[in-house]
């Protein structure tokens, strides 16, 4: 059940974190890890603070761009320490487990992304996710160790697997049109953006909050693959008649 999720460390600075995240997802029976362009890897200090997980780091991935960490994802939740950091759905680590859990049984890809130790995960990259995920804390000292934090969420993954009521595939349930991935949302955005800026809703050069409301719209609103090819095709349209003489 926990097979279709994956952790996400973007721009990690310390070697050893990336070692102590190894050893926090191996102990909750978790194994795919994505490496964002980390700053010191590999390093014999995250191979000692692994320290037996190091399966683990021989076969996290290493790209350079979060895009290419979230290619092929359904669903994205973005760890933060900080609340509100843009207004944006939340949830606690145990409701984030409660999605995560039912989606990856339900073979969608999960990704779990969290953020540099000095500064977090950007606004741009909170953008990317379905729902910020906050472990709650002492207001007056929120952030938790990076690797602690990765403890906390793939502990409650884990308790949730053990909760959750295996369903034999094919039973009960009709079949669900397939959700569109972090690739094609990204597409989808470039293509919206486009268009309203090819149809003059927006001057380009005074975006303000138009973009990222449009992002929590969708975001929230989930596309499946048909809503997803539907909308391309409303936009294409659109373009097609402004061009149009
Ligand atoms: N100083 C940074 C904190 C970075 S801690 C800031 O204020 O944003 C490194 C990462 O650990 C964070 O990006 C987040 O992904 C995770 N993390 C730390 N504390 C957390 C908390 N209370 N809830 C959820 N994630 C947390």
């Amino acid at each position: 059940m926990l097979n279709n999720i994956r952790i996400v460390l973007v721009s990690t600075t310390h070697p050893g974190n990336i070692g102590a995240v190894a050893r926090a997802m191996k102990t909750m029976g978790l194994t795919r890890l994505t490496l964002v362009a980390p700053e010191k890897y590999p390093h014999v200090e995250a191979t000692a603070r692994a320290s037996g997980a190091d399966d683990v780091l021989a076969h996290a991935r290493i790209v350079a761009s979060l895009d290419e960490a979230l290619a092929g994802c359904h669903l994205i939740f973005g760890a933060s320490a900080r609340l509100r950091t843009i207004p944006w759905p939340q949830v606690d680590a145990r409701a984030c487990a409660a999605l995560a859990v039912s989606a990856s049984a339900a073979t969608e890809e999960v990704a779990v992304v969290f953020g540099r130790e000095q500064s977090g995960l950007t606004n741009e990259e909170l953008e990317r996710c379905h729902y910020l995920v906050h472990i709650p804390s002492n207001p007056a000292f929120s952030s938790l160790n990076i690797a602690a934090a990765v403890q906390v969420v793939t502990y409650e993954l884990m308790m949730a697997s053990l909760q959750a009521q295996p369903v034999a595939a094919g039973s009960g349930d009709e079949e669900h049109v397939p959700w569109a991935t972090a690739t094609e949302m990204e597409q989808f955005y470039d293509h919206l953006w486009q268009t309203v800026i090819d149809i003059g809703f927006v001057d380009p050069a005074k975006p303000r909050l138009l973009a990222r409301r449009l992002r929590r719209l969708f975001n929230r609103a989930r596309l499946d693959k048909n809503e997803f090819n539907m909308l391309r095709g409303i936009l294409a349209a659109a373009q097609a008649r402004h061009r149009a003489p």
